[in-house]
Protein backbone atom coordinates (compact mmCIF):
# COMPACT_ATOMS: atom_id res chain seq x y z
CA UNK A 1 0.00 0.00 0.00
CA UNK A 2 1.28 3.49 -0.82
CA UNK A 3 2.38 5.47 2.20
CA UNK A 4 -0.38 7.71 3.55
CA UNK A 5 -0.03 10.94 5.49
CA UNK A 6 1.93 10.94 8.74
CA UNK A 7 -1.03 10.61 11.11
CA UNK A 8 -3.16 8.35 8.91
CA UNK A 9 -0.28 5.91 8.73
CA UNK A 10 0.40 6.23 12.43
CA UNK A 11 -3.07 5.69 13.88
CA UNK A 12 -3.71 2.65 11.67
CA UNK A 13 -0.29 1.11 12.17
CA UNK A 14 -1.23 -1.44 14.87
CA UNK A 15 -4.50 -2.45 13.24
CA UNK A 16 -2.87 -3.16 9.88
CA UNK A 17 -0.68 -5.83 11.46
CA UNK A 18 -3.82 -8.03 11.73
CA UNK A 19 -4.54 -8.05 15.45
CA UNK A 20 -6.85 -10.64 16.97
CA UNK A 21 -10.53 -9.80 17.61
CA UNK A 22 -10.29 -6.66 15.45
CA UNK A 23 -8.36 -4.86 18.22
CA UNK A 24 -7.04 -1.47 17.18
CA UNK A 25 -4.25 -1.36 19.78
CA UNK A 26 -1.56 -4.03 19.91
CA UNK A 27 -2.16 -6.02 23.10
CA UNK A 28 0.22 -5.77 26.05
CA UNK A 29 2.13 -8.98 26.60
CA UNK A 30 3.45 -9.35 30.12
CA UNK A 31 4.98 -12.77 29.68
CA UNK A 32 8.69 -12.89 30.43
CA UNK A 33 9.48 -16.33 28.91
CA UNK A 34 8.14 -17.59 25.57
CA UNK A 35 7.52 -21.34 25.23
CA UNK A 36 7.67 -23.56 22.13
CA UNK A 37 6.00 -26.96 21.53
CA UNK A 38 8.92 -28.10 19.42
CA UNK A 39 12.23 -27.35 21.13
CA UNK A 40 13.82 -26.94 17.69
CA UNK A 41 11.81 -23.76 17.24
CA UNK A 42 13.29 -22.35 20.46
CA UNK A 43 16.74 -23.33 19.22
CA UNK A 44 16.09 -21.54 15.92
CA UNK A 45 14.98 -18.40 17.76
CA UNK A 46 18.15 -18.50 19.86
CA UNK A 47 20.28 -18.98 16.78
CA UNK A 48 18.54 -16.20 14.85
CA UNK A 49 17.26 -18.59 12.18
CA UNK A 50 13.64 -17.87 13.03
CA UNK A 51 11.91 -14.71 14.22
CA UNK A 52 10.37 -15.03 17.67
CA UNK A 53 10.73 -14.18 21.31
CA UNK A 54 12.67 -16.04 23.97
CA UNK A 55 12.93 -13.76 26.98
CA UNK A 56 11.38 -10.32 27.58
CA UNK A 57 14.69 -8.56 28.24
CA UNK A 58 15.40 -8.80 24.50
CA UNK A 59 11.95 -8.46 22.97
CA UNK A 60 8.24 -9.10 23.36
CA UNK A 61 5.42 -8.81 20.84
CA UNK A 62 4.56 -5.48 22.55
CA UNK A 63 8.00 -3.92 22.22
CA UNK A 64 8.22 -5.25 18.67
CA UNK A 65 5.04 -3.51 17.62
CA UNK A 66 6.31 -0.23 19.09
CA UNK A 67 9.64 -0.70 17.27
CA UNK A 68 7.76 -1.27 14.04
CA UNK A 69 5.80 1.96 14.53
CA UNK A 70 8.99 3.94 15.14
CA UNK A 71 10.62 2.46 12.04
CA UNK A 72 7.64 3.59 9.97
CA UNK A 73 7.66 7.11 11.43
CA UNK A 74 11.40 7.48 10.89
CA UNK A 75 11.34 5.91 7.39
CA UNK A 76 14.00 3.57 8.74
CA UNK A 77 15.04 -0.03 8.21
CA UNK A 78 14.54 -1.39 11.74
CA UNK A 79 14.39 -0.15 15.34
CA UNK A 80 15.07 -1.29 18.87
CA UNK A 81 13.38 0.10 21.97
CA UNK A 82 14.85 0.63 25.43
CA UNK A 83 13.67 1.54 28.91
CA UNK A 84 14.89 5.14 28.54
CA UNK A 85 16.51 7.41 25.98
CA UNK A 86 19.77 7.25 27.92
CA UNK A 87 19.72 3.44 27.80
CA UNK A 88 19.43 3.70 24.00
CA UNK A 89 22.28 6.22 23.79
CA UNK A 90 24.62 4.32 26.10
CA UNK A 91 23.93 1.01 24.40
CA UNK A 92 24.80 2.60 21.04
CA UNK A 93 28.12 4.05 22.20
CA UNK A 94 29.21 1.09 24.31
CA UNK A 95 28.49 -1.56 21.70
CA UNK A 96 29.74 0.18 18.54
CA UNK A 97 32.84 1.88 19.95
CA UNK A 98 35.83 0.36 21.66
CA UNK A 99 39.09 1.36 23.30
CA UNK A 100 41.26 3.34 20.89
CA UNK A 101 38.33 4.65 18.86
CA UNK A 102 37.47 8.31 18.45
CA UNK A 103 34.02 9.88 18.67
CA UNK A 104 33.10 13.38 17.50
CA UNK A 105 30.24 14.76 19.54
CA UNK A 106 28.41 18.05 19.37
CA UNK A 107 29.35 20.34 22.25
CA UNK A 108 25.68 21.22 22.53
CA UNK A 109 24.01 18.04 23.70
CA UNK A 110 21.59 16.93 26.39
CA UNK A 111 23.32 17.21 29.79
CA UNK A 112 23.32 13.50 30.58
CA UNK A 113 24.67 12.64 27.13
CA UNK A 114 27.42 15.15 27.76
CA UNK A 115 28.14 13.40 31.08
CA UNK A 116 28.45 10.05 29.25
CA UNK A 117 31.32 11.53 27.20
CA UNK A 118 33.50 11.62 30.31
CA UNK A 119 32.60 7.98 31.04
CA UNK A 120 33.59 6.94 27.52
CA UNK A 121 36.92 8.72 27.86
CA UNK A 122 37.55 6.72 31.02
CA UNK A 123 37.14 3.57 28.93
CA UNK A 124 39.77 4.72 26.44
CA UNK A 125 37.41 6.07 23.79
CA UNK A 126 38.64 9.51 22.74
CA UNK A 127 36.01 12.21 22.37
CA UNK A 128 36.27 15.57 20.61
CA UNK A 129 33.53 18.08 21.34
CA UNK A 130 32.79 20.41 18.44
CA UNK A 131 30.46 23.24 17.56
CA UNK A 132 28.31 21.08 15.27
CA UNK A 133 26.65 24.11 13.70
CA UNK A 134 29.94 24.47 11.82
CA UNK A 135 30.89 21.66 9.42
CA UNK A 136 34.52 22.83 9.36
CA UNK A 137 34.88 21.92 13.04
CA UNK A 138 33.64 18.40 12.33
CA UNK A 139 36.02 18.04 9.40
CA UNK A 140 38.97 19.31 11.41
CA UNK A 141 38.20 16.95 14.30
CA UNK A 142 38.16 13.86 12.07
CA UNK A 143 41.11 11.51 12.65
CA UNK A 144 42.15 8.11 11.29
CA UNK A 145 40.47 6.36 14.24
CA UNK A 146 37.22 8.36 14.13
CA UNK A 147 34.28 5.97 14.03
CA UNK A 148 31.20 8.03 14.75
CA UNK A 149 29.73 11.53 14.78
CA UNK A 150 26.93 12.23 17.26
CA UNK A 151 24.68 15.29 17.07
CA UNK A 152 21.25 16.46 18.11
CA UNK A 153 18.87 18.18 15.69
CA UNK A 154 17.96 21.20 17.83
CA UNK A 155 20.16 21.50 20.90
CA UNK A 156 18.89 22.17 24.35
CA UNK A 157 18.75 24.77 25.91
CA UNK A 158 20.30 27.29 23.45
CA UNK A 159 18.48 25.78 20.39
CA UNK A 160 21.47 25.61 18.05
CA UNK A 161 20.71 23.68 14.86
CA UNK A 162 23.54 21.40 13.76
CA UNK A 163 24.87 21.44 10.18
CA UNK A 164 22.88 18.26 9.63
CA UNK A 165 23.12 18.05 5.83
CA UNK A 166 26.83 18.86 5.63
CA UNK A 167 27.73 16.43 8.43
CA UNK A 168 25.73 13.72 6.66
CA UNK A 169 27.67 14.26 3.45
CA UNK A 170 30.98 14.24 5.34
CA UNK A 171 30.14 11.05 7.24
CA UNK A 172 29.15 9.32 4.03
CA UNK A 173 32.39 10.37 2.35
CA UNK A 174 34.49 9.27 5.35
CA UNK A 175 32.45 6.11 6.13
CA UNK A 176 31.65 7.32 9.63
CA UNK A 177 28.59 6.24 11.60
CA UNK A 178 26.32 9.27 11.77
CA UNK A 179 24.12 9.11 14.87
CA UNK A 180 21.43 11.77 15.15
CA UNK A 181 19.37 12.32 18.30
CA UNK A 182 15.98 13.37 16.90
CA UNK A 183 14.26 13.82 20.28
CA UNK A 184 13.81 17.59 20.05
CA UNK A 185 12.28 17.56 16.59
CA UNK A 186 10.60 14.13 16.60
CA UNK A 187 9.74 12.29 13.40
CA UNK A 188 6.90 14.74 12.82
CA UNK A 189 9.19 17.72 12.26
CA UNK A 190 12.16 15.90 10.78
CA UNK A 191 13.44 12.53 9.67
CA UNK A 192 17.25 12.25 9.92
CA UNK A 193 17.16 9.68 7.09
CA UNK A 194 16.90 12.77 4.85
CA UNK A 195 20.38 13.91 5.90
CA UNK A 196 21.88 10.43 5.50
CA UNK A 197 21.95 9.55 9.20
CA UNK A 198 23.05 5.98 9.92
CA UNK A 199 21.30 5.75 13.28
CA UNK A 200 18.45 7.81 14.69
CA UNK A 201 18.01 8.02 18.44
CA UNK A 202 14.82 9.11 20.13
CA UNK A 203 13.91 9.59 23.75
CA UNK A 204 10.33 8.36 23.66
CA UNK A 205 9.78 9.98 27.06
CA UNK A 206 9.49 13.39 25.40
CA UNK A 207 7.34 14.42 22.40
CA UNK A 208 6.81 10.85 21.23
CA UNK A 209 4.84 9.77 24.32
CA UNK A 210 3.95 13.37 25.11
CA UNK A 211 2.03 12.83 28.33
CA UNK A 212 4.86 12.65 30.85
CA UNK A 213 3.71 9.23 32.05
CA UNK A 214 6.25 6.80 30.61
CA UNK A 215 9.98 6.60 29.92
CA UNK A 216 11.39 4.99 26.79
CA UNK A 217 14.10 5.24 24.17
CA UNK A 218 14.76 3.96 20.66
CA UNK A 219 17.52 3.43 18.13
CA UNK A 220 16.52 3.22 14.48
CA UNK A 221 18.87 2.01 11.76
CA UNK A 222 18.11 3.93 8.59
CA UNK A 223 19.64 1.21 6.43
CA UNK A 224 22.05 3.74 4.90
CA UNK A 225 25.28 2.66 6.60
CA UNK A 226 27.30 -0.26 5.26
CA UNK A 227 28.02 -2.31 8.38
CA UNK A 228 30.04 -4.84 6.37
CA UNK A 229 32.77 -2.13 6.28
CA UNK A 230 32.63 -1.39 10.02
CA UNK A 231 35.57 -2.80 12.00
CA UNK A 232 33.82 -3.24 15.33
CA UNK A 233 31.18 -5.81 14.43
CA UNK A 234 31.94 -9.02 16.32
CA UNK A 235 32.61 -11.99 14.03
CA UNK A 236 29.55 -13.82 15.35
CA UNK A 237 27.27 -11.01 14.22
CA UNK A 238 28.71 -10.76 10.71
CA UNK A 239 26.02 -12.91 9.19
CA UNK A 240 22.68 -12.42 7.51
CA UNK A 241 21.62 -9.06 6.04
CA UNK A 242 24.52 -6.60 6.62
CA UNK A 243 21.94 -3.84 7.11
CA UNK A 244 21.07 -5.52 10.41
CA UNK A 245 24.60 -6.08 11.72
CA UNK A 246 24.85 -2.81 13.64
CA UNK A 247 21.42 -2.98 15.23
CA UNK A 248 21.84 -6.66 15.98
CA UNK A 249 25.06 -5.92 17.85
CA UNK A 250 23.33 -3.13 19.79
CA UNK A 251 20.55 -5.58 20.60
CA UNK A 252 22.80 -8.42 21.78
CA UNK A 253 25.60 -6.51 23.48
CA UNK A 254 23.50 -3.55 24.56
CA UNK A 255 19.86 -4.40 25.19
CA UNK A 256 20.35 -8.08 26.10
CA UNK A 257 23.60 -7.82 28.06
CA UNK A 258 23.14 -4.41 29.69
CA UNK A 259 19.45 -4.93 30.21
CA UNK A 260 17.92 -1.47 29.77
CA UNK A 261 14.66 -3.01 28.55
CA UNK A 262 11.31 -1.33 28.05
CA UNK A 263 8.32 -2.75 29.96
CA UNK A 264 5.16 -3.76 28.14
CA UNK A 265 3.07 -1.26 30.08
CA UNK A 266 5.38 1.63 29.22
CA UNK A 267 5.47 0.50 25.58
CA UNK A 268 1.69 0.59 25.47
CA UNK A 269 1.46 4.09 26.99
CA UNK A 270 4.05 5.40 24.52
CA UNK A 271 2.35 3.68 21.62
CA UNK A 272 -1.03 5.22 22.46
CA UNK A 273 0.53 8.59 23.28
CA UNK A 274 2.18 8.96 19.89
CA UNK A 275 -1.16 8.80 18.05
CA UNK A 276 -1.53 12.56 18.55
CA UNK A 277 2.11 13.52 17.88
CA UNK A 278 1.33 15.69 14.83
CA UNK A 279 -1.55 17.51 16.55
CA UNK A 280 0.44 18.15 19.70
CA UNK A 281 3.53 19.32 17.83
CA UNK A 282 1.53 21.74 15.67
CA UNK A 283 -0.02 23.30 18.75
CA UNK A 284 3.23 23.32 20.72
CA UNK A 285 5.18 24.90 17.87
CA UNK A 286 2.60 27.64 17.31
CA UNK A 287 2.45 28.37 21.05
CA UNK A 288 6.26 28.52 21.15
CA UNK A 289 6.37 30.94 18.21
CA UNK A 290 3.78 33.21 19.83
CA UNK A 291 5.63 33.22 23.15
CA UNK A 292 9.00 33.79 21.44
CA UNK A 293 7.60 36.85 19.66
CA UNK A 294 6.13 38.21 22.87
CA UNK A 295 9.30 37.67 24.91
CA UNK A 296 11.56 39.08 22.17
CA UNK A 297 9.76 42.41 22.52
CA UNK A 298 9.65 42.44 26.31
CA UNK A 299 11.91 45.02 28.01
CA UNK A 300 12.76 42.66 30.89
CA UNK A 301 14.03 39.96 28.52
CA UNK A 302 17.52 40.42 27.13
CA UNK A 303 17.60 37.54 24.67
CA UNK A 304 15.33 34.82 23.28
CA UNK A 305 16.64 31.58 21.81
CA UNK A 306 14.16 30.05 19.37
CA UNK A 307 14.90 28.85 15.82
CA UNK A 308 11.65 30.35 14.57
CA UNK A 309 12.88 33.91 15.18
CA UNK A 310 14.54 35.44 12.12
CA UNK A 311 17.30 36.70 14.46
CA UNK A 312 18.28 33.10 15.36
CA UNK A 313 21.70 32.24 13.84
CA UNK A 314 20.41 29.05 12.20
CA UNK A 315 16.91 30.28 11.35
CA UNK A 316 17.34 29.64 7.60
CA UNK A 317 18.77 26.18 8.18
CA UNK A 318 15.91 25.23 10.49
CA UNK A 319 13.40 26.51 7.97
CA UNK A 320 14.91 24.40 5.23
CA UNK A 321 15.12 21.21 7.30
CA UNK A 322 12.18 21.06 9.69
CA UNK A 323 8.41 21.16 9.24
CA UNK A 324 8.30 23.68 12.09
CA UNK A 325 10.67 25.19 14.65
CA UNK A 326 10.06 22.99 17.67
CA UNK A 327 8.72 23.81 21.09
CA UNK A 328 11.81 24.45 23.18
CA UNK A 329 12.47 28.06 23.82
CA UNK A 330 14.93 29.64 26.20
CA UNK A 331 15.42 33.22 27.22
CA UNK A 332 17.75 35.33 29.32
CA UNK A 333 16.06 37.53 31.80
CA UNK A 334 17.70 40.97 31.90
CA UNK A 335 20.52 40.78 34.50
CA UNK A 336 18.84 43.05 37.03
CA UNK A 337 15.93 40.61 37.42
CA UNK A 338 15.84 37.33 39.31
CA UNK A 339 14.91 34.35 37.13
CA UNK A 340 13.87 32.25 40.15
CA UNK A 341 11.45 34.97 41.27
CA UNK A 342 9.95 35.01 37.78
CA UNK A 343 9.46 31.25 37.84
CA UNK A 344 7.77 31.46 41.24
CA UNK A 345 5.32 34.03 39.87
CA UNK A 346 4.18 31.79 37.01
CA UNK A 347 0.80 30.29 37.85
CA UNK A 348 0.19 27.76 35.09
CA UNK A 349 3.69 27.05 33.88
CA UNK A 350 5.13 24.24 35.99
CA UNK A 351 8.63 24.54 37.46
CA UNK A 352 9.94 21.16 36.37
CA UNK A 353 12.62 19.49 34.31
CA UNK A 354 11.57 17.26 31.38
CA UNK A 355 10.39 18.42 27.98
CA UNK A 356 7.93 17.50 25.29
CA UNK A 357 5.08 17.31 27.78
CA UNK A 358 1.53 18.47 27.06
CA UNK A 359 1.97 20.97 29.90
CA UNK A 360 4.37 23.92 29.72
CA UNK A 361 7.40 23.38 31.95
CA UNK A 362 10.15 25.83 32.81
CA UNK A 363 13.34 25.85 34.86
CA UNK A 364 16.42 27.93 35.61
CA UNK A 365 19.10 26.25 33.48
CA UNK A 366 22.37 27.11 35.26
CA UNK A 367 21.01 26.16 38.67
CA UNK A 368 19.51 22.79 37.64
CA UNK A 369 20.16 20.72 34.49
CA UNK A 370 23.51 22.38 33.75
CA UNK A 371 24.60 22.90 37.36
CA UNK A 372 26.85 19.84 37.66
CA UNK A 373 29.16 20.83 34.77
CA UNK A 374 30.15 24.15 36.37
CA UNK A 375 30.43 27.75 35.18
CA UNK A 376 33.28 27.34 32.68
CA UNK A 377 31.53 24.53 30.78
CA UNK A 378 28.27 26.46 30.81
CA UNK A 379 29.97 29.47 29.28
CA UNK A 380 31.46 27.26 26.56
CA UNK A 381 27.96 26.04 25.77
CA UNK A 382 26.60 29.58 25.63
CA UNK A 383 24.44 29.13 28.73
CA UNK A 384 23.96 32.33 30.69
CA UNK A 385 23.39 32.34 34.46
CA UNK A 386 20.01 34.03 34.04
CA UNK A 387 18.61 31.65 31.45
CA UNK A 388 15.20 30.05 31.66
CA UNK A 389 14.31 27.06 29.52
CA UNK A 390 10.71 26.48 28.58
CA UNK A 391 9.21 23.35 27.10
CA UNK A 392 6.01 24.64 25.58
CA UNK A 393 2.84 22.62 26.02
CA UNK A 394 -0.56 22.51 24.38
CA UNK A 395 -2.34 25.01 26.64
CA UNK A 396 -4.39 27.75 24.99
CA UNK A 397 -2.00 30.34 23.68
CA UNK A 398 -3.75 33.31 25.33
CA UNK A 399 -3.41 31.72 28.77
CA UNK A 400 0.21 30.90 28.25
CA UNK A 401 1.13 34.41 27.10
CA UNK A 402 -0.92 35.99 29.89
CA UNK A 403 0.87 33.88 32.48
CA UNK A 404 4.29 35.09 31.31
CA UNK A 405 3.02 38.69 31.04
CA UNK A 406 1.79 38.77 34.62
CA UNK A 407 4.89 37.06 36.01
CA UNK A 408 7.20 39.42 34.12
CA UNK A 409 5.23 42.38 35.46
CA UNK A 410 5.98 41.23 39.02
CA UNK A 411 9.76 40.86 38.82
C1 LIG B 1 15.60 13.54 27.46
C2 LIG B 1 16.58 13.39 26.40
C3 LIG B 1 17.39 12.24 26.33
C4 LIG B 1 17.30 11.15 27.37
O1 LIG B 1 16.06 10.52 27.37
P1 LIG B 1 15.44 9.80 28.67
O2 LIG B 1 14.28 9.08 28.08
O3 LIG B 1 15.07 10.85 29.65
O4 LIG B 1 16.49 8.89 29.20
C5 LIG B 1 18.29 12.14 25.29
N1 LIG B 1 18.41 13.11 24.36
C6 LIG B 1 17.66 14.22 24.40
C7 LIG B 1 17.85 15.25 23.34
C8 LIG B 1 16.74 14.41 25.41
O5 LIG B 1 16.00 15.52 25.44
Amino acid sequence: MARKGFTTQLVHCDRLSHLEHGAIHAPVHHSVPYGYDDINDLIDVFQGKQAGHAYARQSTPTTDSLSHKITQLEHGHASLVFGTGMAAICATFLTLLKQGDHLICSRFVFGNTSSVMATLQGYGIAVTLVDATDIEQVKQATQANTKMVFVETIANPVTQVAALVEIGDWCQQQSLVYAVDNTMTSAYLFQPTKVKASLVINSLSKYFGGHGNALGGAVTDTGLFDWSQYENIFAGYQKGDPKMWGLNQIKKKGLRDMGGSLSGDAAHLLSAGVDTLALRMQRQCSNAMALANMLAQHPKVSRVYYPGLSSHPQHQRAQGLFADFGAILSFDLAPSHDCCALLNHLQWVIGATHLGDNRTLALPVAQTIYFEMGLAARQQMGISENMIRCSIGIEDSVDLLADFEQALAKV
